[in-house]
């Protein structure tokens, strides 16, 4: 936690569901009661294809909704991309970039990130920009110095009219089951803080520093009371109701 900051639990359903089965967004919106989300912002990121229905169905809740991904321009000639006009259009006011799976998957670089949250950021949104190591790295001792390029890199020098959110994921925690110790987390996002407090000076502090990999209700206690971790980004348990809100309620 960080003193004065609100946190952020948020979901991230990756290539999973369908508009079929909304049921369990519904009990998500319907369980977060006023008492916790006056603790907490909650934040469900779905596929392009259920932003839509899901927009509706979270429109008169404290639920907001995202997206995992977007295209750097507005509109044009882009086949098969989506954009922040696009996502927002459908009710949504958060997008993750830079999540490591589009890094491996679709090659994409911190500057392309960097181009996407600034597109995000400019159209008044949220963008959760993901950074962390490989177990190649983490071996290596490079855990720092590869967030310090990343952050360098990837993160706007500017929130503009929106809101920069950082998720720290090491890459081999994300669905292993493994996570950092304590110790290496919080040696990660202090290292996080100080970098952002440097090069935004006293705006550096209000930022939302996310912890994301294998976080499940039984770690989420230990996780989320962290020095500087204003909440979770989490991939496998926010798929599922009663895990999701399970980690929710660690806010209590
Ligand atoms: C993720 O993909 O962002 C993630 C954190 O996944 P998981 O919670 O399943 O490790």
């Amino acid at each position: 936690m960080t003193p004065g900051i609100k946190p952020l639990v948020a979901g991230n359903w990756k290539m999973n569901g369908l508009n079929s089965a909304m049921d369990e967004l519904e009990v998500m919106r319907d369980q977060f009661k006023p008492g916790l989300s006056a603790k907490i912002d909650m934040l469900i990121c779905l596929p392009f294809t259920m932003l839509a229905k899901a927009g509706e169905l979270t429109s008169r809740s404290a639920v907001k909704i995202g997206a995992q991904n977007c295209h750097k321009e507005i509109k044009g000639a882009h086949t098969g991309d989506i954009s922040i006009e696009m996502i927002a259009d459908c009710g949504a006011e958060a997008v993750i970039v830079g999540h490591s799976e589009r890094r491996t998957d679709h090659g994409e670089s911190n500057a392309q990130i960097c181009e996407k949250a600034q597109s995000v950021l400019h159209w008044g949104h949220m963008a959760v920009i993901c950074i962390g190591e490989s177990d190649e790295q983490r071996k290596q001792g490079a855990t720092l110095d590869v967030l310090k390029k990343q952050m360098t890199e990837s993160v706007p020098g500017s929130a503009d009219n929106g809101e920069i959110v950082i998720a720290y994921e090491p890459i081999w925690a994300i669905g292993t089951g493994l996570t950092p110790t304590v110790s290496d987390v919080e040696e990660a996002h202090q290292f996080m803080r100080s970098y952002l407090i440097e090069r935004f000076g006293e705006a550096g502090n209000a930022i939302r520093l996310l912890y994301g990999g294998s976080v499940k209700p039984s770690n989420a206690a230990e996780l989320m009371g962290i020095n500087n971790v204003d909440g979770a980004l989490i991939g496998g348990a926010s798929l599922k109701a009663d895990d999701f809100l399970g980690i929710c309620a660690t806010y209590q």
